[in-house]
């Protein structure tokens, strides 16, 4: 919500360059990038410091974005613990077809749980360079960040009071149920939606994975995946329909549908475990564009939404927070706009085509279930040709890995001090 007159009940309002919503990896890059920096932020989490730390969710990673996060010196547990997958498998018509990507390419993913990354960042950002970051803050708003005098307020979970940030910049990395969004959309921008019309159950389960690599069952019970997060836990997903109770889907029948979908001649059984994680994810995208208005900046869910068919949420999370905390930096310490100004475009070259890519691959996982022959057969017609193109495999892992260079360097913005400087130069670092 904005709302034009803040009406804060707590006696000292503050002051900081940037506030940061959300301590997700989005909100945590950008905060350290401006901690890096010397450039003083706050974010303000509406989680406790263990939920987030803990909260299980995506664990795949592209190379680019690791290589992103090693420039900007976040990348030290990551490189040294994180699995590589250099290989995928898609199982269909009964046989294991492997796509070994890094002998096409040289490249590989990297698998590591986002827990750990979101802990690697927090403990980076508030312990290591001496960051100031809020947890379990409760009803924040934001106020005028059309002008350029923005601020935040939130209830404080110790007091029970509201408190008012000042600021020249807020940050929206509030993920896909914030409230910076709204924000956007209300006036600035507008939002795209895309329903796929298909449910996925997720499951996370005690269990080492049974394979090497992410196995994508294409089968026409339902699509079935297995990605693995370390040798003790694996998540896997199962088709369903849209809106299904979790509670319809017990033990037995997990593991007897994983077994039936992903069943390829001559591959190990499955290993079972216990279900630590089962819940049903509704498949649907959405797009805010613009992805900025006046001094609020939107990153990562909170800005688009991409379902986990193609792993892609996390990552363009990341590529976000890459350009968008560069471009804070450039202009709060050299006045430079260049970055700010064109944060928007730049993101959403790449959103929008990993938006194309995850709509490609839901057509490959789901037409084999679709009811429709002629789906069914076209599916089966794509799977066939990135086992027979040399050409249709590496147009496949350009976008599957993330690789492709028209996207432009991660880094994004030009050296702090070489761009424009008009448009936003009233505020500037301790202003
Ligand atoms: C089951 C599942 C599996 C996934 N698998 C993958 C995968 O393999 N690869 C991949 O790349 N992506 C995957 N994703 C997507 C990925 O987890 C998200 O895209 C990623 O977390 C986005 O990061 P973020 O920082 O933008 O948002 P988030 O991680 O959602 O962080 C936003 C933060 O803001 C906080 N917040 C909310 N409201 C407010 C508020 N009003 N004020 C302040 N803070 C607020 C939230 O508590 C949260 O901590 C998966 C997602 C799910 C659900």
């Amino acid at each position: 919500m904005t709302h034009t007159s803040p009406q804060p009940d707590s006696p000292a309002p503050e002051r900081f360059p940037v506030v940061v919503l959300g301590a997700g990896p989005a909100g945590l890059t950008v905060a350290n990038a401006l901690r890096a920096a010397s450039v003083d932020c706050l974010v303000l989490e509406t989680e406790s410091r263990q939920f987030v730390e803990q909260r299980p969710r995506a664990g795949v990673l592209e190379e680019p974005v690791v290589r992103g996060l090693e420039r900007r010196g976040l990348a030290g547990n990551l490189l040294r613990r994180a699995g590589r997958h250099t290989a995928c498998e898609f199982r269909f018509d009964g046989a294991a077809h492997r796509l070994a990507y890094a002998d096409l390419t040289g490249r590989h993913h990297f698998v590591y749980p986002q827990p750990l990354l979101v802990t690697d960042l927090i403990r980076e950002y508030a312990d290591v360079r001496g960051g100031t970051l809020r947890f379990e803050v409760r009803d924040v708003a934001l106020h005028d960040t059309d002008t350029d005098h923005p601020s935040v307020s939130y209830v404080c979970p110790e007091t029970g009071r509201r408190r008012l940030v000042h600021c020249d910049f807020v940050a929206g990395c509030d993920g896909a149920r914030g409230v910076s969004r709204s924000v956007l959309t209300a006036r600035h921008a507008r939002i795209a939606r895309h329903d796929y019309g298909i449910g996925w159950l997720a499951l996370l389960a005690e269990t080492p994975p049974s394979a090497d690599c992410v196995l994508f069952g294409v089968h026409p019970g339902g699509f079935a995946g297995q990605m693995p997060r370390s040798p003790e836990v694996t998540r896997f997903y199962l088709q369903c329909p849209p809106g299904d109770d979790p509670e319809n889907w017990p033990h037995e029948r997990v593991w007897s549908e994983l077994r039936r979908r992903l069943a390829a001649a001559g591959t190990p059984p499955l290993a079972e475990g216990k279900l630590l994680e089962k819940r049903v994810l509704d498949m649907h995208d959405y797009v805010v564009e613009p992805m900025a208005a006046g001094r609020l900046f939107l990153a990562g869910d909170a800005a688009h939404l991409t379902a986990p068919i193609a792993a892609k949420g996390m990552n363009l999370a990341l590529h976000d927070a890459f350009l968008l905390g560069d471009a804070l930096v450039a202009y709060l310490t050299a006045g430079d706009d260049s970055g700010l100004a064109g944060y928007s475009a730049a993101c959403l070259r790449r959103v929008w085509d990993y938006q194309e890519f995850s709509q490609w691959l839901s057509d490959v996982y789901h037409g084999a279930s679709s009811g429709d022959p002629y789906r069914a057969g076209t599916t089966l017609a794509r799977l066939r040709r990135l086992f027979a193109s040399p050409a249709a495999a590496s147009a496949f892992v350009e976008q599957y890995l993330g690789t492709a260079d028209h996207y432009g360097d991660p880094a994004g913005v030009r050296p702090a001090g070489s761009g424009g400087r008009a448009r936003l130069s009233r505020a500037r670092a301790g202003r």
